[in-house]
Formats: structure tokens, C-alpha cells, sequence
């Protein structure tokens, strides 16, 4: 039974007002709300274990590290990868691609080789890649997509040629929901022998992920979309890859010994985690990763997938509706324009009767361009927003639509 009474109430915050309105928070794309239990592995954490952690001999220094690294298996054992050695904690999503594009353009890629991204991916799958094409001279190129915001598969397996080295792809489209065919995509790329780095920061929080079932080389994801708190996330690797690519930052934690003649690196995982990690932000992530478990990420997927249908069908009887994105496989993000109505205006609106949205390009304008437009109104549902929230959204557009 998914109980959504008892699931909300772990949200305090869902129970404010907003410009005297109840809150309906429909952003959950940009960041998710946080249950009790994390915010208070939070506070707990810093009133009565709080040490650095790996280098001290002392209770609480060895205390927050078993926590620290016991989040690690947290987070191995949630995407189902073979060992912690393969769990990096980085500070989100954006930190893992950065971290993975540097590296691995670094040792493995030469001007001319080629990394393959597609048309909807968020500037932090494409930017970091353009660093290092200006660096490096490598080339990018692109998966198309149909109207409907589906990838063209007979286009992508086109564009492998031998300079090929990498596919950087998102599972879930933060812009349209599309859920892309990602472990057909990564059997098509390793029959050309090529690595496929997954962006995870919307599948991790609506389905089941399992990195070994994907075959994935390297997955990202941030705590802060799956529930978790700001400034944690992860870079999955395979063992055998990360143990090829170099560091990404130097300093403390990541080597073994450094004299000015020379430093050799820590093993796994820590190679790649120079400094004081976010100890706190990871116990609080691997309560989140236990908090969405406890309840099912199959029922999570599943009542999100009752709230996008009944959203879908009925933003649709709404005049002037728009939605970008009407992919087979869908996720729980709606993305629409009404009429002529700017997307800030409408967002202003709504968000002056209570509903929280996000309006704009999403971080993903090549998509915008490809859309022909320049932004959209986004609302994306997590695990505790209900049917009579979609109803609320749908009478405020078209209250909205009504004023112009
Ligand atoms: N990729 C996708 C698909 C996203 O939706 C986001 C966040 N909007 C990111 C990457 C970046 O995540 P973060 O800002 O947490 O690093």
C-alpha cells in the first residue's frame, strides 16, 4: 500500500503556505524535498559524531568514517554495483561528468577523437565536453530525436567511426521525460568497443537503477534530486576504468606518499577524492538512498507513473496546450506552453496561487533550438505529490490562460 498521507508527513515542508496559499511543489527536476530522517542524520551527525574523517586515530574520527564509508555501500548496494572501490563521491552530477571528462579526455582521447552526446542533454553533459574540445581538439557530435523526443537509434549507430571514444547520454530527459534506451544504447556502443557514461540525476530518483543490469561503464547522479542533501553526488565507474584514468584533483586524501620528487596515488575510490569529502552530506545521501527503498522505488515508479498519465491527460483538455516530450517511456516530467503565454508568465502566475514550477530553458537550449523555442513551463512530480495537486495545476493554468 502506498500510503501518501503518511509519506507526506515526513515532509514538513509540504504542509507550508505560500503567499497565504498551500504549497504545491512541482519542481522536484531542479532539487526534491527532504523527509525528516535526513535532516536529522544531518543534525544528529554534527551534534554528536562530527570528525574528520580517515586521518584521525581518535572515537570520533573513526566514528564518522565507518559512517562515511558505510554510505558508500549504501550507495554500491542501491545501484547494484560490484564494489565500493567503484562509488566516488563527488559534489553532484556536474562534478561527476567534469571529473570523468577530464580524465578520461586527458589519458585516453586525442584531437580528432570523437565523443557522442545527443540533442536533449543538459549543458553539464555537453559543456564539460566543449572544454575539452577547445583543449584538446576533440569533436562532438550528436544523436538527433524525433518530434515525439525520442533519440533516433538508427542515427546514433551512424555515428560511430574508429575515432569514436565515448558516449555521454542522460537516461531521463530533465526537459521531457523521455526515458532514452539507454542499456540498448550501451550494448550498441560497446559493439563498437566504446564506454558509455549514463547522466542519472532523473532516473536515480524515479526508477530502479541497476549499473551492472545497464552494463554501464560510468553513471552520475546528485543526492539532492533523490531526496538526499545538497552538494553530494556520485560517479559510478568500473573498476577496471577507474583504475586506468588519473586523478582529477590533487591534494589530501588522494595519495599514498608525496615527496617533491614524487607522489604516488591512493587506491580506490580515494584516488579521485582529493580533500575533506562532504562526510555529513554522504551519511545523509545513503539515508535518503534507505529512506526511498524502504517505501519501493518500484511503487515510487509506479504512482509517478499514475500521476504523469493523469497529468498528461488532463493538462491536454486544456486550450492552447502544448506539451513537448509525448515519448513511449516517459517519466514524471511535463513540459508545456499555453498559447502564446511566455513561460515566465506563466510560472509567476502559478506561483502566485501556490504552485511551485520551474519556467525556462533547463539547462538544455541545443534541445530549446531543436524545439524551436525558447523555453518551457516544467512541472515534474516526486514520490509525495498527488492527483489533487495536478488538479490544482490544471485550474491555475487555466486561470492563467483566462487573464490573457
Ligand atoms: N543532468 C541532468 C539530466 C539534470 O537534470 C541536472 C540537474 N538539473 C544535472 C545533470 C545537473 O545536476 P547538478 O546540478 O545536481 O550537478
Amino acid at each position: 500500500m502506498y500510503n501518501i498521507e503518511l509519506i507526506r508527513e515526513d515532509f514538513p515542508i509540504l504542509s507550508r503556505e505560500v503567499y497565504g496559499k498551500p504549497l504545491v511543489y512541482l519542481d522536484n527536476g531542479a532539487t526534491t524535498q527532504k523527509p525528516r530522517c535526513v535532516v536529522e542524520a544531518i543534525t544528529n551527525e554534527y551534534y554528536s559524531v562530527n570528525a574528520n574523517v580517515h586521518r584521525g586515530v581518535h572515537f570520533l574520527s573513526q566514528q564518522a568514517t565507518e559512517l562515511h564509508e558505510a554510505s558508500r555501500e549504501t550507495v554500491r548496494r542501491f545501484i547494484n554495483a560490484r564494489s565500493t572501490n567503484e562509488i566516488i563521491f563527488t559534489r553532484g552530477t556536474t562534478e561527476s561528468i567534469n571529473l570523468l571528462a577530464s580524465s578520461f579526455a586527458e589519458s585516453q582521447m586525442q584531437a580528432g577523437d570523437e565523443v557522442i552526446v545527443s540533442t536533449m542533454e543538459h549543458h553539464s553533459d555537453i559543456v564539460p565536453w566543449q572544454l575539452q574540445a577547445a583543449k584538446r581538439g576533440i569533436v562532438i557530435k550528436v544523436i538527433p530525436m524525433n518530434d515525439k523526443g525520442e533519440l533516433l537509434q538508427d542515427a546514433y549507430k551512424q555515428l560511430f567511426s574508429e575515432k569514436t571514444k565515448l558516449v555521454c547520454v542522460m537516461h531521463v530527459s530533465n526537459v521531457l521525460g523521455t526515458v532514452n534506451p539507454v542499456k540498448e544504447m550501451i550494448a550498441e556502443a560497446h559493439a563498437h568497443g566504446v564506454p558509455v557514461l549514463v547522466d542519472g540525476a532523473q532516473s536515480v530518483p524515479h526508477m530502479k537503477v541497476d549499473v551492472q543490469d545497464l552494463d554501464a561503464d560510468f553513471f552520475a547522479f546528485s543526492g539532492h534530486k533523490v531526496y538526499g542533501p545538497t552538494g553530494v553526488g556520485v560517479l559510478y565507474g568500473k573498476e577496471e576504468w577507474l583504475d586506468k584514468l588519473p586523478p582529477y584533483q590533487g591534494g589530501g586524501e588522494m595519495i599514498q606518499s608525496v615527496s617533491f620528487e614524487k607522489t604516488t596515488f591512493n587506491e580506490l575510490p580515494f584516488k579521485f577524492e582529493a580533500g575533506t569529502p562532504d562526510y555529513i552530506g554522504t551519511t545523509a545521501l545513503a539515508k535518503a538512498l534507505d529512506y526511498v527503498t524502504a517505501i519501493g522505488m518500484d511503487q515510487i515508479a509506479a504512482h509517478e507513473h499514475e500521476l504523469t498519465q493523469y497529468a498528461m491527460q488532463r493538462l491536454k483538455q486544456i486550450e492552447g496546450m502544448r506539451i513537448f516530450g509525448e515519448a513511449e517511456h516517459k517519466s514524471s516530467v511535463i513540459s508545456f506552453l499555453v498559447g502564446n503565454i511566455h513561460h515566465l508568465d506563466m510560472g509567476t502566475l502559478l506561483d502566485r496561487l501556490g504552485i511551485a514550477v520551474r519556467t525556462g530553458h533547463h539547462c538544455a537550449q541545443p534541445l530549446m533550438q531543436r524545439l524551436g523555442i525558447e523555453g518551457t513551463v516544467r512541472a515534474s512530480f516526486g514520490l509525495y505529490n498527488t492527483k489533487e495537486e495536478i488538479d490544482i495545476l490544471a485550474a491555475g493554468i487555466e486561470r492563467v490562460s483566462r487573464m490573457f
